[in-house]
């Protein structure tokens, strides 16, 4: 089976790894901080906090903004369940936005009127985690001209769009946000096996993620509510977690970083192919905004569904049966039972369930072949006849 996405490990990786294995830290050693000096220069931030998995970063980040009970987190409906249950974790409220039918992504007009809306039964929201779905960036502007008219915070779930460019300006740089956090899971652009890292240019948000980070535990005496009792002395002033990103991990990621350009090169490259010859298909290819440059986790293309004979279930089958992992991003979170249990319904988010019926994600990773390319591309044109 060809899959949608696969990590590409080679020597220098092993290498990296296996220096830190031999070497005296395991974890907590010197690795962890140069990834993150090596990200926030590359994405042009002032601070990044290196965590254990974007899920972790999302809560750290909703932490550090002060989300708890009262308070309404919005997402959109497409996306990872970690992009909402990160306000749950807060003991927040959760609620969602539709997406836009042309980039998939949070839509601000959605956004807005629900806005509107909101500030009437005084409901705002505290923090809005947009995610830029396949690696495509939301409409920032739009959408940062809304938190400033309606007062809220905005995280950036970048775990598709390491390596991708807004206007121009890297990914991550947070001019549009307060925090953006990338994942390196091993279906994500570059991979520290499990991990993520939160970026901020706000150095107190940045303070707060690093002590919640490890269980609360600072050593830092300005912090401290006393003088040191000795120099083993460290204080617990807030109620934290085990978040940490470990070397062998830091190590990974800062081998995987040297490729990272390369790496988005290769998914353009082959996300060309897959549009210059699927565009007769009854399928609708994405559609790339100009003003920005995707990080293309993934390549989704949706089924024009009254042009099509099979239903999308067995299209998908089809595929599947034919070696072709093709997978869907994602289940409208919003229809999980979880979240139905809360009272949320089908038919509340119609864009976002039109996308669920016809979305289709086919494989895109660097190691993918042209052999293998080609087979996905008969495959694809056999059954969609
Ligand atoms: C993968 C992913 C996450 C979770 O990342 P982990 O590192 O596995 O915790 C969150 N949000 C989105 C949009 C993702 O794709």
């Amino acid at each position: 089976m060809i899959p949608y996405g696969r990590q590409d490990i080679n020597q220098a990786d092993i290498d990296a790894v296996i220096e830190v294995l031999c070497s005296d830290f395991l974890t907590q050693g010197p690795k962890v901080p140069l990834f993150e000096k090596t990200i926030l220069e590359y994405c042009h931030a002032k601070h990044a906090v290196a965590v254990s998995s974007a899920t972790s970063a999302l809560h750290l980040a909703c932490l550090a903004l002060g989300l708890g009970k009262g308070d309404w987190l919005w997402t959109t409906p497409i996306t990872f369940v970690a992009s909402a249950n990160c306000g749950l974790y807060c003991g927040a409220e959760v609620d969602f936005v539709d997406i836009d039918p042309r980039t998939y992504n949070i839509s601000p007009q959605a956004l807005e009127a629900k806005l509107i809306k909101a500030e009437k039964v005084k409901a705002l929201p505290k923090v809005v985690v947009v995610v830029h779905l396949c690696g495509q960036p939301c409409d920032m502007e739009s959408i940062s001209q809304l938190s400033r008219k309606y007062g809220f915070r905005i995280i950036e779930d970048a775990s598709h769009a390491i390596g991708g460019k807004y206007k121009g300006e890297p990914i991550g740089n947070c001019h549009y946000s307060d925090i953006t956090v990338f994942s390196f899971h091993p279906v994500k652009i570059i991979t520290t096996a499990e991990g993520g890292m939160a970026l901020t240019n706000d150095r107190e948000l940045s303070a707060k993620m690093e002590l919640l980070r490890s269980h609360g535990i600072t050593r830092d005496v300005e912090l401290m509510t006393q003088a040191p009792d000795g120099p083993w002395y460290y204080q617990q002033i807030d109620l934290g977690f085990n978040y940490r990103m470990t070397d062998l991990q830091a190590a990974l990621g800062i081998s995987q970083f040297t490729r990272l350009d390369r790496y988005v090169e290769q998914r353009h490259e082959l996300a060309q192919c897959y549009n210059e010859e699927l565009k007769s298909l009854p399928i609708t290819l994405p559609w790339q905004h100009l003003d920005s440059y995707s990080g293309l986790h993934l390549y989704v293309v949706r089924l024009q569904r009254d042009e099509l004979s099979k239903t999308h279930r067995e299209i998908f089958e089809a595929l599947r049966a034919a070696g072709v992992g093709v997978n869907l991003h994602y289940i409208p979170v919003h229809t999980q039972p979880y979240y139905r249990e809360k009272g949320f319904h089908a038919g509340d988010f119609p864009e976002a369930e039109a996308y669920y019926e016809e979305a289709i994600s086919l494989p895109l990773y660097p190691g993918l072949s042209h052999e293998q390319q080609e087979s996905v591309i008969s495959v694809l044109k056999e059954n969609l006849k």
